[in-house]
């Protein structure tokens, strides 16, 4: 059985004429769904009994699973369990612009960036479209609260379930949907060049940010393995053309690793880098995790290495912290729920 809340506005409508109902109820469904969230088809009144009948016996409603609610302060990390048994993370961020998400796009992945926990642990299947739906849908549900930014940020890969997520953005976007504008939402790639041409092409305002983590291929190679493939010579022409079509900024993420990449020579190859590229730098300092030996970079350094890439004109922030004292790094808390 499918579920509902993978299905796009025009899916919709054009299942209603599959089954030789009326396109228009489409609209009708999504804005049950969406704007009035029913949680039954029982709730629906403009729709016949027999279509709804149809759809009953056809898709599902079933929501995910809240196995586990961590709260800190401006923060709640929710633990999912889907119906297969697997664990994703969710973040809910309160900003003083609003509510933001970080939501999954994957269970576990494969890019297997050094650092990274949920890299750690291989990826065991992408998530379907209603599966990044309900994570947003369950969380205002719990909240009593509208969420208004969404970054693809949690565990997985985006652009490794490129399909999925590109419905999932249509569905989050579309003003009969859940109707949070592009230009609040944002997806973060680890770097695959192929994805990102074809994502300069979608034509929604939704904001792009890459993992760079490093000024060079040499430091980027020990620890990103995707830099194999996709070297920052080809990476960066990518992005150029990203902005050529589409006029925005993109984001570089730079987590800042003691003695890896956090050096002033570090910070003097970046600013070189991001010269002439319409671009800004977001430093995170690193959630160190149990099972991964990387160290954070000392205030210090980060100061240090913020003070450069100031000085030589790049646009940069440090990362607020969220959570850290609730595992809200990346795939900590599922490790954990699993212990592996
Ligand atoms: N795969 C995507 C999105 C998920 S990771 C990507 O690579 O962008 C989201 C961000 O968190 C990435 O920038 C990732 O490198 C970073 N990250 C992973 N582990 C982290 C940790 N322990 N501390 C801080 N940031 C981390």
């Amino acid at each position: 059985m499918k579920n509902i809340y993978g299905f796009t506005l025009e899916e919709l409508e054009n299942y209603f004429v599959e089954i030789g109902s009326k396109k228009f109820h489409g609209k009708q469904l999504f804005s049950w769904l969406y704007e009035k969230r029913i949680e039954s088809l029982d709730s629906v009144t403009d729709i016949k009994k027999e279509v709804l009948e149809i759809l009953r016996n056809n898709l599902s409603l079933d929501r995910l699973k809240i196995v586990d609610v961590q709260k800190d302060v401006d923060v709640n990390k929710y633990l999912f369990e889907l119906s297969d048994g697997e664990h994703i993370e969710a973040v809910l961020m309160r900003h003083d612009y609003g509510n933001s998400i970080c939501v999954s796009s994957q269970v576990g992945c494969n890019m297997g960036c050094k650092f990274c926990e949920s890299g750690r642990r291989k990826k065991v299947r992408n998530l379907e479209t209603y599966e990044m739906v309900l994570q947003i849908l369950m969380i205002e549900k719990e909240l009593g609260e509208r969420i208004s930014h969404v970054v693809v940020m949690g565990i997985g890969e985006p652009f490794d379930n490129y399909d999925n997520l590109v419905k999932f953005f249509k569905i989050i976007n579309d003003p009969k949907g859940l109707a949070i504008g592009a230009r609040h939402i944002t997806v973060s790639t680890c770097g695959i060049v192929p994805k990102i041409l074809e994502f300069s092409e979608l034509d929604l305002q939704i904001n792009l940010a890459i993992s760079l983590h490093a000024p060079n291929n040499e430091i980027r190679n020990k620890i990103m393995p995707i830099n194999k493939a996709y070297p920052l010579e080809v990476l960066i022409p990518a992005l150029k053309t990203y902005l050529d079509r589409t006029n925005r900024r993109v984001t570089f993420e730079y987590i800042l690793l003691s003695g890896i990449n956090d050096r002033e020579e570090d910070a003097l190859e970046l600013a070189k880098l991001a010269k002439g590229i319409n671009c800004y730098i977001n430093l995170i300092p690193y959630n160190e995790t149990n099972n991964i030996d990387f160290k954070r970079s000392s205030t210090i350094q980060i100061m240090k290495f913020y003070d450069i890439l100031k000085k030589n004109n790049v646009n940069v922030t440090i990362r607020r912290e969220f959570g850290s004292k609730i595992s809200a790094a990346c795939g900590q808390l599922r490790s954990k729920k699993e212990e592996v």
